[in-house]
């Protein structure tokens, strides 16, 4: 792989610091986006949902999840220990799209078996984080879309981490297609069990860069290290690890 040569920013004039694999950057010092590759400007648009957590604040969300549900030991939220609360700024690509699946296929579930034709049309917000964050749970992140504002640096916290893209707009706009497609066909399969002719058309409306609050925390409980992580937009718990309960049901 090629080193990338150094870039400044066009906005401030700032060196633009970023990581290998990452696609577009934003300059710390202004908040001005720049694409890696070309060293232009980004010129679409560029949101921020904002944080409503402070280091201190986060934990009432965090003991909240603890305290709630059948599945938790009932003394997790005295009992664990909260040993990591980060705040990152994950990037994300919106893609507003319409999706219409017409398809053809046959039902066999009745005989004889007999031929189904039908559309599927939808009409998405669908996201698509824009880099690898392990066991982020992007299907159930319901983004809080309504809050969004134009990308603003000022609104960033100083403990806050801000990653970069590593896809550009087009390979979001892709795989955004491809998920859509894949969920399409399944839920097809309540439909028909067996696809004979399958296409898609799409009406892209909007594509948005954003930039989006989340907190990953680590607590311990009982000699154990969980993970649990949380819309800094909402404080909704997106996903967390449950330790097994002794006496759980199971
Ligand atoms: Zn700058």
């Amino acid at each position: 792989m090629a080193v990338a040569q150094e870039i400044r920013c066009s906005h401030c004039g700032a060196p633009v610091e970023f990581q290998p694999g990452e696609l577009v950057a934003t300059c710390k010092y202004c908040g001005f986006t720049t694409v890696i590759e070309t060293a232009q400007a980004f010129t679409f648009e560029h949101s921020l949902l904002l944080n409503t957590f402070d280091q201190t604040q986060i934990e009432k969300p965090i003991k909240d999840w603890m305290q709630s549900g059948f599945m938790k030991p009932g003394d997790l939220a005295r009992k664990a220990k909260i040993t990591e609360k980060q705040l990152i700024y994950l990037p994300f690509w919106i893609v507003s799209i319409e999706a219409k699946s017409k398809y053809r296929g046959i039902f066999e579930r009745i005989a004889p078996a007999i031929v189904k034709e039908g559309t599927i049309e939808k009409e998405y917000n669908w996201l698509v984080l824009a880099r690898e964050v392990a066991a982020f749970p992007t299907r159930e992140y319901d983004v809080p879309l309504e809050g969004k504002i134009p990308f603003d640096f000022r609104r960033i916290e100083g403990f806050a981490k801000v990653l970069n893209s590593e896809i550009e707009r087009d390979e979001a706009l892709e795989l955004a297609r491809q998920q859509i497609e894949a969920q399409h066909r399944f839920l097809l399969q309540q439909d028909v069990d067996k696809i004979v002719e399958f296409s898609t058309e799409f009406t892209v409306k909007q594509i948005v860069y954003l930039h989006a609050p989340v907190w990953f925390i680590k607590y311990d409980y009982k000699g154990g290290t969980y993970q649990l992580i949380i819309d800094g937009a909402t404080g909704m718990a997106l996903k967390g690890d449950i330790p097994s309960s002794k006496f759980g049901l199971l």
